[in-house]
Parts: structure tokens; sequence; C-alpha cells
């Protein structure tokens, strides 16, 4: 998912095109990973001074509910990203200092149905947290 696809997506199921929700997507375009309500604030008070956690969480959700974004939590905050176009099964690298994103095709968790026989498992989740290379050079001051 990218801006242009987003925009697109939301004209084609009525809903109003707006500078505020264009920003947004804009933000997300350019990050390349997870973004918080938060950051997403700091981001936009300048060109919308009062906009709020509310008004924020509300597209947020909207666009969660399009398939635009998808959600998870890092460190015990909320954040979003453009949901992955690829079908394929796949997991991501997170960097926890700056947010961004990289995806690996790679799975270490291939055969969870033998956990329990009663079990009939769907699906798992798995993320992997660190430093990107970015983010480790600025750690150690260069
Ligand atoms: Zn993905
Ligand atoms: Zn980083
Ligand atoms: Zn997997």
């Amino acid at each position: 998912m990218n801006k242009d696809e987003a925009l697109l997506l939301l004209k084609s199921r009525g809903f109003k095109h707006t500078d505020k929700r264009e920003d947004m997507l804009d933000l997300f375009e350019k990050k390349h990973g997870y973004l918080s309500a938060k950051e997403i604030q700091t981001a936009m008070k300048d060109d919308y001074p009062g906009l709020s956690f509310d008004t924020i969480y509300r597209n947020l959700s909207l666009f969660k509910k399009l398939l635009i974004l998808e959600e998870t939590e890092l460190e015990g905050e909320r954040v979003f990203q453009f949901r992955c176009t690829t079908e394929e099964h796949h997991h991501h690298l997170i960097c926890l200092g700056c947010g961004k994103t990289r995806t690996i095709e790679v799975c270490p968790m291939q055969d969870l149905s033998q956990l329990d026989p009663d079990f009939k498992v769907t699906g798992h989740k798995f993320e992997v947290y660190g430093y990107c290379k970015q983010c480790q050079k600025k750690a150690a001051g260069f």
C-alpha cells in the first residue's frame, strides 16, 4: 500500500478527500515504517494546531478498516504502518529507534500445528525487534 493507492481506495469507497487525510498518508509514505498517533500529532501540529488524538485515531481506525494500514504494539504503544501488499507469508524486522521496518521472507515457525494435536492453528504473529544500522551508528555517537 502507498499514498496514491490509499487515496484511490478512499475515493472509491466514497470517503471525502481532505488535506488532513492526505497529509497523514504522506507521513506514512515518507516513513517506511511504524508511526504512533503521538508522532503523527507532532509532525502535523504546525499545519493543524488543533488536531486532536481523537481525530487522529478516528482516521487511523478508518485506514485500518479499509486495510490501508496495519497495527501492532511497540513497547506498549499502538503504532501503524502501510499494510504490506505482498500475499506471501512474511515477517518484519522492526527498529525500536526509528520505527522503520524491513520484510523478511524467512519464517522460523513452520510446524506449529504439531504443538497440540487438538488445536487447529490458523496463523501466527512474529516480530523481530532491534536497531537498524543508522540507529546503531547514532547510538555509537557517529
Ligand atoms: Zn508485512
Ligand atoms: Zn532505526
Ligand atoms: Zn511465520
